[in-house]
């Protein structure tokens, strides 16, 4: 295959990114002065070198001399350790500690489910989060995927497959844009849907 086309295929597989957006980052690179070029090579490089993912919440965090497997979050000793937060991805956890309105610990899904088939389930972190939940002592599980479908049938799955752990699962209230992504919702209405949960 050409180098073009492989690299078209490559960038159309990052998230949100379609065939027609893939080939202008291909033609952009392609014009890119060469120093430039060196630059973005090295900087991704240097991200997965120095980048570790939370053996605790899977949040990607910066290597740091300590050696820590936790993620600053999880190894800050003033947060409640008595409270998770479940979300599908990176930049939701980001959004809600942004509001500092929360301070417990996260859990990132890594995705949400379409279906409930085996397939989809496995597409999400599940084992993992009960496996941290029966280490803990949570008293309290926020279920906070987002007002979409597929956020809603994420939610109802955690719900009914956490119950028998026997601990007070709540939602994030209303407010947030039905269809919307916490990513892009405005920090007061994450507040309020932080504070409105049931
Ligand atoms: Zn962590």
């Amino acid at each position: 295959m050409l180098s073009k086309q492989k690299l078209i295929e490559l960038f159309s597989k990052f998230p949100t990114i379609g065939p027609r957006t893939a080939s202008r980052f291909v033609y952009y690179l392609i014009k890119l002065p060469r120093e430039d070029f060196d630059n973005l090579l090295t900087a991704m490089k240097k991200l997965r070198e120095d980048t570790r993912i939370c053996s605790f919440c899977f949040n990607p965090y910066e290597k740091s001399d300590n050696d820590s497997p936790l993620c600053p979050i999880c190894r800050n000793p003033s947060k409640d350790k008595t409270i998770l937060c479940v979300v599908e991805k990176e930049n939701d956890l980001l959004s809600i500690e942004k509001t500092n309105k929360y301070n417990g610990l996260y859990f990132i899904l890594g995705g949400v489910l379409s279906g409930l088939s085996e397939n989809d389930i496995k597409k999400i972190r599940i084992e993992q989060l009960e496996k941290r939940i029966k280490d803990a002592d949570f008293k309290e599980i926020i279920i906070a995927t987002n007002p979409t479908q597929e956020g809603e049938t994420t939610a109802l799955y955690l719900q009914r497959r956490l119950k028998p752990a026997n601990i007070k699962i709540t939602r994030l209230g209303r407010g947030l844009p039905i269809g919307g992504e916490l990513e892009y919702a405005d920090e007061q209405t994450l507040e309020s849907a932080l504070e409105g949960r049931k």
